[in-house]
């Protein structure tokens, strides 16, 4: 029952702070669709999206501090997360991050960091982190971010996670696109961005299955991942999107 770095304010679903140190029975609520503070730590715990909806899940980080909407989009290059995370951002009122057009936009500048980062891009390789880290605090700090945000492309790789928990130790939620490679492959080639050759497009799957995915699966042990099939065209995957962030339409 006692575990010394995870207390559990919903049984089934694990407090996000690593330093609480709070008896899971201490924490517990007995209702998994309301937001809830550890005892504790006073880390907020999510409602199940499963339980709930993305969209509660989502929108309950808020309360006490008033934020709007926070979520996260994952996916595999071209699943399409931009465009239905750019969707779901101004349902929201909340602007659409993505860590791909911070970092292109720092190439296409001609920043210190772009010269960096360019090269890497092309290739198909990862920012380095600290970089990264510093692109998306300056981003994440401008007044309109304070209100939520749906960012799309972080945390990335593993070593970014706790990195993310630090910035936002009440957890939140990720959208998960799914879409199969071979799908990938095909609109990628279709779409011709200088990082979308054959070659590059294989590296870029590489790396998200080997550095992503993970973090996906961590995010998912902690119940906060909502998957949608994302392999059919734009309007059936924001119909699944939409569905995913409310059940209870269709
Ligand atoms: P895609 O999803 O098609 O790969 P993105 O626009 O999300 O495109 O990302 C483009 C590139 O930007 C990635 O291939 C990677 O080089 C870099 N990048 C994006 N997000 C991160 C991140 N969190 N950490 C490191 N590099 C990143």
């Amino acid at each position: 029952m006692i575990n010394p770095s995870v207390c559990s304010p919903v049984p089934s679903r694990a407090c996000h702070s690593r330093s609480c140190t709070t008896e899971a029975s201490a924490a517990a609520s007995s209702a998994p669709v309301d937001a809830v503070e550890c005892s504790g730590c006073s880390a907020v715990a999510l409602p199940d999206p499963k339980q709930v909806g993305l969209e509660a899940a989502a929108s309950a980080v808020g309360g006490p501090t008033g934020v709007a909407f926070r979520l996260l989009v994952a996916g595999p290059p071209g699943s399409g997360k931009s465009t239905q995370g750019r969707t779901i951002a101004a349902e929201h009122g909340v602007p659409h991050i993505s860590t791909g057009d911070l970092l292109r936009a720092e190439v296409e500048g001609k920043t210190d960091l772009g010269k960096i980062i360019g090269p890497l891009i092309e290739k198909g390789e990862m920012a380095p982190d600290e970089l990264m880290l510093e692109i998306l605090d300056q981003r994440l700090a401008k007044e309109d971010a304070q209100q939520g945000f749906v960012l799309d492309g972080f945390p990335r790789t593993m070593a970014q996670v706790p990195a993310f928990d630090a910035r936002f130790p009440e957890g939140v939620s990720l959208l998960h696109i799914d879409v199969d490679d071979d799908q990938v492959r095909h609109r990628l080639l279709a779409r011709g961005r200088k990082d979308d050759t054959l070659e590059v497009i294989n590296h870029r799957l590489d790396v998200y299955a080997e550095q992503t995915r993970p973090v996906i699966e961590e995010f998912a042990s902690r119940g906060l991942v909502v998957r949608v099939d994302g392999n059919g065209d734009i309007e059936q995957t924001a119909a699944n999107v939409r569905q995913a962030l409310d059940p209870h339409t269709t």
